[in-house]
């Protein structure tokens, strides 16, 4: 099958109303994009599968949801005033600019997170043998790498609107902040016993220096963390159990194993002391890419805290009376680059008949839309009464559509596109056998039921 271009994906995106370019009317905010009606519910049944598994499913896991600014001190002894940088490095000529660190693995030289020095040193070696290049004009004319910090300021809850030192407060460029900056009040109030987790997902904001590939990669993103705090000796055992989870979930939700990959971090950021990558190999995209990040983070976390606001963090277990700082594992994965994943393995097209089908194959827990029900003339009042019967009943239960307009080929490929797994339609016999036909996506065929059975029938075909 021919390879989806990342202009393809945007463009049925947008067409189809799941992703927009933030502000198009005033040209467009760059790297920032909304979601319309059914990339709204798409995000969300996504949201929903990771919750269930990380929160609902799991007895030692906890639900936090904690605000987007938090106290600027919390930023200083996380390490991201002083560290949370990319290098970039301009084009002199047409001001382009570039991430360092992507330069370098074009040439296969992992530079993730690796000190400006090594940097700038492999630049260089690349400079000299001509190789390295301004991705817009193609001129070799460009500046040294230097730091780019990606933490977004804001003067919120400050009467004055230039942002100074004193006023300015950060957006969180990840959500695990807001875990640890509540991890005491959880203790006190949930109780639970280590080894447990807690799990949010919101909002997280990062100064991205470029963010050209759709909502891959955003300067506003969801994420989806889960932080688990455990003995250091439970580590080995928790960090191989969590990874196994984590893959398994894509294996469940349709994502074919060939098309992922762990990739081990030689070079980790500052807390981390192990770290894997699960990766997806995108079409759109041109190759594998990082969906999410399993790190093993040490006490570093819960020790910075406690030392920068002097409230004792640590953790004393019952039996052993051991007093220790709890050590973290953390999943951590971009809800938005798991809707871009879903939607480039999923958009297939087809020869049926000698048409092209374009159908989007993605697990039927996760299609925006369940159900699409179709009376087969709208100007037949008792075809057009049974069927807003029909869909009255079921979508008290889940997210359906009403469809009168066109063929019913039509109607089908209408809810193709948007991945619908059933479509059903009422006609003249419906009337007399009080039946109707319900067609599958992907197998295409067509069975009848009858309509006293077709919520049970819809019921079980829809829970995996
Ligand atoms: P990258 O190397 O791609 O910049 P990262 O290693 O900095 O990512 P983490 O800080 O580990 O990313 O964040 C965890 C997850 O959050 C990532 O795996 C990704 O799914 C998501 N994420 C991070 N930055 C962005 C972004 N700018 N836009 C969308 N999702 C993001």
């Amino acid at each position: 099958m021919e390879k989806k271009t990342l202009e393809e994906v945007v463009s049925f995106c947008k067409r189809r109303g799941f992703i927009f370019q933030s502000s198009d009317i005033y040209g467009g905010f760059a790297a920032i994009y909304d979601y319309g009606h059914y990339g709204t519910l798409l995000k969300n049944n996504i949201r929903d599968a990771w919750w269930k598994s990380m929160v609902q499913e799991r007895d030692d896991v906890y639900a936090l949801d904690s605000a987007i600014f938090m106290h600027p001190k919390t930023w200083e002894a996380s390490g991201h005033l002083a560290g949370f940088d990319d290098p970039q490095v301009d084009c002199k000529k047409c001001k382009q600019r570039m991430r360092a660190d992507h330069i370098l693995e074009e040439f296969g030289i992992e530079a993730d997170k690796a000190p400006m020095e090594f940097i700038n040193e492999k630049i260089d070696e690349l400079k000299k043998e001509g190789k390295v290049k301004c991705v817009n004009c193609g001129s070799t004319d460009l500046t040294e790498a230097k730091r780019f910090s990606l933490m977004v300021k804001s003067n919120i809850g400050s009467p004055v609107d230039v942002l100074s030192e004193e006023n300015v407060v950060y957006l969180r460029p990840e959500t695990c902040g807001g875990i640890y900056l509540e991890y005491k009040n959880m203790m006190n109030s949930v109780h639970p016993k280590l080894p447990f987790g807690i799990a949010q997902i919101g909002k997280a904001f990062r100064n991205e220096i470029v963010a050209r590939q759709f909502i891959f990669r955003t300067r506003e993103f969801e994420q989806m963390e889960m932080q688990y705090f455990l003995h250091p000796d439970q580590m080995k055992e928790k960090y191989d159990f969590w990874h196994e989870l984590r893959w398994s979930w894509y294996l469940e939700y349709g994502i074919p194993e060939e098309k992922m990959n762990w990739h081990k971090h030689d070079v980790m950021a500052h807390y981390a002391t192990e770290a894997y990558d699960i990766e997806f190999n995108f079409d759109s995209l041109g190759g594998f890419k990082e969906v999410e990040g399993i790190h093993a983070r040490g006490d570093w976390d819960l020790s910075q805290h406690s030392k920068h606001s002097g409230v004792d963090l640590s953790y004393t277990d019952d039996q052993t009376k051991e007093k220790f700082i709890p050590h973290i594992m953390e999943t951590s994965v971009g809800l938005n680059r798991l809707v871009l994943m879903f939607i480039d393995n999923g958009y297939t097209k087809e020869n049926v008949d000698g048409e092209e089908r374009l159908v989007l194959k993605i697990d039927k827990r996760l299609s925006p839309i369940k159900v699409a029900i179709f009376p087969l003339m709208k100007n037949k009042p008792e075809i057009m009464e049974q069927a807003k019967k029909i869909h009255e009943s079921l979508k008290r239960k889940w997210m359906c559509e009403f469809d009168t307009s066109g063929s019913i080929g039509k109607r089908y490929r209408r809810q193709d596109e948007i991945g619908t797994p059933y479509c059903v339609t009422v006609d003249f016999d419906s009337l007399s056998d009080k039946s109707v036909t319900v067609r599958d996506r992907d197998t295409m065929k067509q069975e009848r039921v009858k309509i006293e059975d077709l919520e049970s029938y819809l019921s079980e075909k829809l829970s995996l």
